[in-house]
């Protein structure tokens, strides 16, 4: 299975401005991690992809930390002395600093004050605020806004609750022919903030629309979760089961026109990082990959080391480097169709890696077998061979047992598509065979060949 010959065949841009249409239905939204935001968000996933909620409730203990209370909100402004709203939670959901506590109060700029909270060097921006963890509350307006406060009092409401409920995720399971897993998630619960949280909402429902239905080799499991406490929650509750995950991958922040950066998992050297890696250097001009840090998204958890996934970040530009990041700037502006379908299309191609990197059996391993009567070598001598019989070359060379598809595209410096055709090929030519997948193998470079005698080989035609 090839998932990059079942992309839609449209052009990127097409394909982007669909992707882009879901980030902006779901951009007005206001998400936090719990709430009604993050479950109209998951009931708009819903009708793309299967995906069941999960409702966890306040006061449940998750590893060193504990589900909190649930927030919701309505409305919230500051009113100025003519009455009218100076700041509104109506115009933008980011003007309230997310999990603020309610109030309803008059009061003057002083005491206002040190509720406020500006971005000097953005004077038009709205800044990102959260206190998840310490109540509190805040608005959050741009410079400008702020500087055009005149002393007086001010009438401010928040209308929002923060009681016992739930916290909400959504997972979407999608059967292989084997259980173990290939793990995707991404955080879903900023509010309107697009390239980070909606770019990675957007492209892993659209991966998942994309694998539904297909015959897959790994089954998929898809998180779209609140931040941090998602990820810790969903960890506790699948303990006993994380051992599933083969490879996985956090998706956020692929939307902008950055160019990619991948931040390999704690250990560094997992199929994953090695695909990604492979996949980056063959199709992107200047990508870059990252060292494992523990500071970033929900990798984090993954790779917490009790756990010690094998699940990486992919990114477009990172966090906290760009200056919209966490603010009214990161907005439907910020990420571009051609992008979201570049991203898109660069985790189909990691995934056909994953998908298809086995190991075979070379079944005739003494000197080359006869290529050209077999119609896979050039017709003419003289002529250069070309990448297709390069490659051909390669798969029956390595192929012996020990080293994968993915090492041989590493060590040839041929694209895996291409050495994963040959195997294909080779396969149907009665020159090659699959060797069973072995669980938790050791990768070929540490390998040694597997043929010790011509009779081993003979037997196993
Ligand atoms: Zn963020």
């Amino acid at each position: 299975m090839r998932l990059l010959k079942e992309l839609d065949p449209r052009e990127p841009a097409e394909i982007g401005q669909e992707l882009h249409r879901f980030a902006a239905q779901l951009y007005p939204i206001c998400r936090s991690i719990t709430g009604n935001g993050i479950r109209k968000t998951l009931a708009l996933i819903q009708n793309r992809i299967p995906l069941q909620t999960v409702e966890v409730p306040t006061g449940t203990p998750v590893f060193d930390w504990t589900v909190p209370k649930e927030w919701n909100i309505r409305d919230a402004y500051i009113k100025g002395r003519g009455g009218q709203r100076i700041v509104d939670f109506q115009q933008s959901n980011l003007h309230v600093m997310n999990y603020s506590t309610p109030v309803r109060a008059t009061m003057p700029l002083s005491q206002l004050r040190p509720h406020l909270f500006t971005i000097p060097e953005h004077p038009d921006w709205i800044p990102y605020r959260t206190s998840y963890y310490q109540e509190n509350w805040g608005f959050c307006l741009s410079h400008n806004q702020m500087l055009a406060l005149e002393n007086g009092d001010y009438e401010v409401c928040i209308d929002s609750t923060l009681e016992d409920g739930h916290l909400t995720y959504g997972e979407c399971y999608l059967p292989g022919r084997s259980t173990d897993e290939v793990l995707i998630s991404c955080h879903a619960c900023h509010p309107s903030l697009a390239n980070d949280n909606l770019s990675g909402l957007a492209v892993a429902t659209a991966l998942g629309e994309l694998l539904s239905g297909r015959d897959l080799r790994y089954s998929y499991r898809f998180l779209f979760i609140p931040g941090t406490i998602g990820a810790i929650t969903w960890l506790a509750r699948n303990r006993e089961t994380v051992g599933r995950i083969r490879h996985g991958l956090v998706l956020t922040g692929i939307g902008d026109v950055g160019e990619f950066h991948y931040k390999k998992s704690r250990m560094g050297n997992a199929e994953i990082d090695r695909a990604v890696a492979h996949i980056l250097r063959h199709d992107c001009e200047s990508p870059a990959v990252l060292e494992f840090s523990p500071y970033g998204y929900d990798e984090r958890q993954y790779c917490s080391p009790g756990f010690n996934l094998p699940i990486g970040c992919l990114m477009r530009s990172v966090w906290g480097s760009f200056p919209e990041y966490h603010t009214s700037a990161d907005n439907l502006d910020f990420i571009k169709p051609q992008q979201l379908a570049g991203s898109l299309h660069l985790c189909a191609a990691v995934l056909d890696v994953l998908e298809n990197n086995q190991r075979y059996r070379n079944l005739n391993p003494y000197g080359e077998p006869q290529l050209g009567r077999r119609d896979l070598y050039r017709s003419m001598g003289g002529e250069s061979i070309g990448l297709e019989i390069s490659a051909r070359l390669w798969v029956l060379n390595f192929s012996d047992g020990g080293y994968s598809l993915l090492d041989i595209a590493e060590r040839s410096g041929i694209p895996f598509s291409v050495i994963s055709d040959a195997a294909q090929l080779l396969c149907q030519s009665g020159l090659l065979s699959v060797v069973p997948d072995e669980r938790a193998s050791k990768t070929a470079l540490e390998g040694t060949p597997h043929y010790s005698n011509p009779t081993e080989v003979t037997s196993s035609r």
